[in-house]
């Protein structure tokens, strides 16, 4: 029970590793609030998960969106103390070809959506005074193995975390960011069986990592066992790329 009566804010909850991250956390003791942009699917696949789940609507692009479940949580629960920054999307564009309006999505969702979480959560820990928020990036940030508004924002997720980790250190919220691999989730349920076999070629694990695998680590990183690491990457890939 290592986040005993903890409160747990999990962005893109609805599946993949989000759903994972979710699980874990109310397996540990916490109360988790499972928000993504699809409230039926939340609703639905955290069903089974009890009590400690509050499953809400939740745009991350959308600064109102995200505000209004901060407030909900601050009026429900009355503190904040881990942020999982999981929601992504991505989109198959060669660079040349790429339309403005999915350069503004990928970078809205994986980065500023991020922003938006890690500003409105990080205001409720200052007042708690402490907490932890964990980003999730992506291998393809370091490697650039995939399309530019991806990598881009997925760099950026990096560079936001080192930046507010100084300045949230005082206040004893660390901020951390989770690199993973190719991880065995919907989003690469959509990827050619011929690209996937390729990817686990590269990785030197032999295999693609699961939701669980990820799960474990923003335990880790939300947990006191992690007391000391704040801005860090942590790479979570099959050894596929050394950070
Ligand atoms: P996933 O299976 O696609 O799940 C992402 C969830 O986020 C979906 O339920 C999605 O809803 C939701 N979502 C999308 N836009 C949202 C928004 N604006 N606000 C709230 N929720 C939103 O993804 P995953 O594979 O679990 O990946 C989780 C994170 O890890 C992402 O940030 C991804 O970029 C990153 N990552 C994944 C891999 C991998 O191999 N799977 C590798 C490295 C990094 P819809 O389905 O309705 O869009």
């Amino acid at each position: 029970m290592k986040h005993k009566n903890k409160v747990v804010f999990v962005t893109g909850a609805a599946q993949g590793m989000g759903l994972a991250v979710a699980k874990k956390f109310v397996s540990e003791g916490a109360s988790v609030v499972a928000v993504d942009i699809n409230l039926e699917a939340v609703e639905t696949a955290t069903a089974a998960l009890g009590e400690n789940v509050l499953a809400l609507a939740c745009d991350i692009s959308d600064s109102l969106s995200v505000r209004s479940v901060m407030d909900k949580i601050e009026e429900r629960y009355g503190r904040l103390d881990v942020v999982v920054n999981n929601a992504g999307v991505g989109s198959v564009d060669a660079f040349l070809d790429t339309p403005d309006e999915h350069w503004q999505r990928v970078i809205g969702v994986n980065l500023t959506g991020t922003f938006f979480c890690c500003r409105e959560g990080g205001r409720l820990m200052h007042k708690n005074g402490g907490g932890a928020i964990i980003n999730i990036s992506s291998t393809a940030a370091v490697s650039g193995e995939g399309p530019s508004h991806y990598c881009a924002a997925k760099a950026g997720v990096m560079g936001l975390t080192r930046s507010i980790a100084r300045e949230l250190a005082p206040s004893g919220v660390r901020v951390n960011t989770i690199v993973p691999g190719p991880t065995n989730t919907p989003m690469m349920a959509d990827i050619p069986d011929e690209w996937t076999n390729q990817m686990i070629a590269g990785i030197p694990l032999g295999r693609m990592g699961e939701p669980d695998e990820i799960a474990s680590v923003a335990s880790f990183l939300a947990s006191d066992e992690s007391s000391f690491i704040t801005g860090q990457n942590i790479a979570a890939n099959g050894g596929m790329a050394f950070l």
